[in-house]
């Protein structure tokens, strides 16, 4: 076993994997406008990462062993594409789940270490596959009209499980190897076959997954942020598909059906508050530069906003850096984030996000939606007019204004803007999800001594 090089990754994708897109079933991957992009960018991290030899492995496959080092995977993690991160929060949370179940079944939690081992031997990139169809949201995942509203199982043989249902969502499924399936929630007795995790690759029969992107189809220069960056999501069809004994996690044990979603909520949330430090300082990068580049640097309204991201920006940090100085151990030595931090700060940074990047339009104007594409500022007539109107002046050019209202436009406002907004609310499973964990890990007991003692009730 040994690392994949980007040619054998880029080979890989020619396993018979059942993707589709824009109504039609898409043969050739590697040339399609929507995954060319998300393509290269995980052919790049490959190579990046790329060590001959049979026990060389991608720092992706690290397992914290002390808050030092876990600081330093969620350090790297802002360089990985994302393929490359879920790979490293989908199985760092398969050994968060397979940690608390030991105890109780020593089987699971042996076949998930096995699959670590098989992923990192082979260089496999992971998504996770959690989010279901989910049907009427009152109503629990037996009592829906649809009984495939959620992933079960629908046959148990002596070498394996059948699978059915769908999993929404699932970012950069098609241009991965593997889909880690976990349940969405926790199922209640009853409830055993949506009790069900367990792994699958992308090119297993029955597989079939309709793709989404934000990926611009034309004129890259006035994208210069989403033509880079995009990966796209996948609604992931599982239509019947066999799963072998080793590759099952959880298939009837509704107690522990929890377990792998909290677990992955986790590290997901951790990650998105890494990312979320990072686009908090980048808005204010923005707002300090538009503002500079319009001239209002100094206008005390400006200033206001300007210090009110930059507070924000500093607030995730710090709950970033607290769930990794709160991070505990578990018996085997391996730190996991504070619970109670990682998800205040992320429900703190995504809550806010959008008001953020207000504040950010507000000081930066329309020219945020409005200013001419970098093909008109080229052009011969027209061109001229435009770098000299979109100036304001010594030192901005209109060239750099422009160029700076697109940066805006394309991560704030347009597609891939949209995107990030619903995104930061959604991922990880939504702000209710991250108040609920949150609570549930709040010292309450401490906070009503001290209110007891304030109203003079306290006993002592
Ligand atoms: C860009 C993007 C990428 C994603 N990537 C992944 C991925 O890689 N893997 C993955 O598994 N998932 C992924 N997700 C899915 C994400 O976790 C879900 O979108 C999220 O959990 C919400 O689920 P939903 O979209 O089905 O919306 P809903 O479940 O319909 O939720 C919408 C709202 O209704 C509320 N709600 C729903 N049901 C109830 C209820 N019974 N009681 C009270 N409130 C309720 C929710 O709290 C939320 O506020 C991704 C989402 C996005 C947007």
């Amino acid at each position: 076993m040994a690392m994949m090089s980007r040619e054998a990754y880029l080979a890989s994708l020619e396993d018979g994997r059942r993707v589709f897109a824009e109504g039609e079933e898409v043969k050739d991957l590697r040339s399609h406008p929507q995954f060319v992009q998300a393509i290269e960018l995980v052919a790049e991290g490959y190579a990046k990462h790329y060590k001959p030899g049979e026990d060389a492995c991608g720092p992706y496959f690290a397992v914290p062993h002390g808050k030092d080092q876990l600081k330093e995977i969620l350090q790297e993690l802002l360089d990985w594409d994302m393929v490359t991160v879920t790979t490293s929060q989908g199985l760092l949370a398969l050994l968060t789940a397979a940690a608390r179940i030991r105890p109780a079944s020593a089987v699971y939690a042996d076949r998930i270490e096995g699959y670590f081992e098989l992923c990192k031997a082979q260089d496999l990139r992971c998504v996770q596959a959690i989010t279901d169809a989910k049907g009427d949201r009152r109503l629990s995942p037996s009592g829906q009209d649809d009984p495939d509203a959620y992933v079960r199982i629908v046959e148990r043989r002596p070498d394996g499980i059948v699978v059915r249902g769908a999993k929404l969502h699932i970012s950069s499924a098609s241009v991965s190897h593997e889909l880690v399936v976990m349940p969405t929630k926790k199922m209640k007795p009853g409830e055993e076959d949506y009790a069900v995790a367990c792994a699958i690759p992308v090119n297993a029969p029955g597989v079939k997954i309709v793709n989404t992107s934000f990926a611009p189809r034309e004129r890259h220069q006035d994208f210069p942020v989403s033509s880079r960056h995009n990966m796209p999501e996948g609604f992931v069809i599982l239509d019947d598909v066999f799963v072998p004994n080793e590759r099952v996690f959880l298939a009837g044990e509704v107690e522990h059906s929890a377990t792998f979603a909290h677990s992955l909520g986790l590290w997901e949330r951790l990650g998105a508050t890494a990312h979320l430090a990072e686009y908090g300082d980048t808005l204010v990068g923005l707002a300090q530069l538009i503002a500079e580049a319009n001239g209002t640097e100094r206008v005390s309204h400006i200033r206001e906003k300007i210090a009110e991201m930059v507070i924000y920006a500093t607030l995730v940090r710090a709950g970033l850096e607290a769930a990794i100085a709160n991070a505990e151990a578990s018996p085997e030595g391996w730190y996991f984030p504070s619970e109670l931090f990682t998800n205040a700060a992320k429900h703190h940074g995504a809550a806010e996000f959008s008001t953020m990047v207000r504040n950010l339009h507000d000081i930066g104007g329309g020219s945020i939606v409005t200013a001419p594409s970098i093909a008109d500022l080229e052009h011969a007539e027209v061109g001229p007019f435009i770098r000299k109107y979109m100036a304001t002046k010594e030192g901005i050019s209109g060239e750099y204004r422009t160029r700076l209202f697109h940066a805006i436009r394309d991560f704030t406002a347009d597609a891939y803007g949209g995107w990030q907004l619903v995104t930061m609310l959604q991922s990880g499973g939504g702000l209710y999800a991250q108040r609920l964990v949150a609570r549930k890990h709040y010292p309450m007991d401490e906070a009503k001594r001290l209110a007891l003692k304030l109203a003079g009730l306290a006993e002592v």
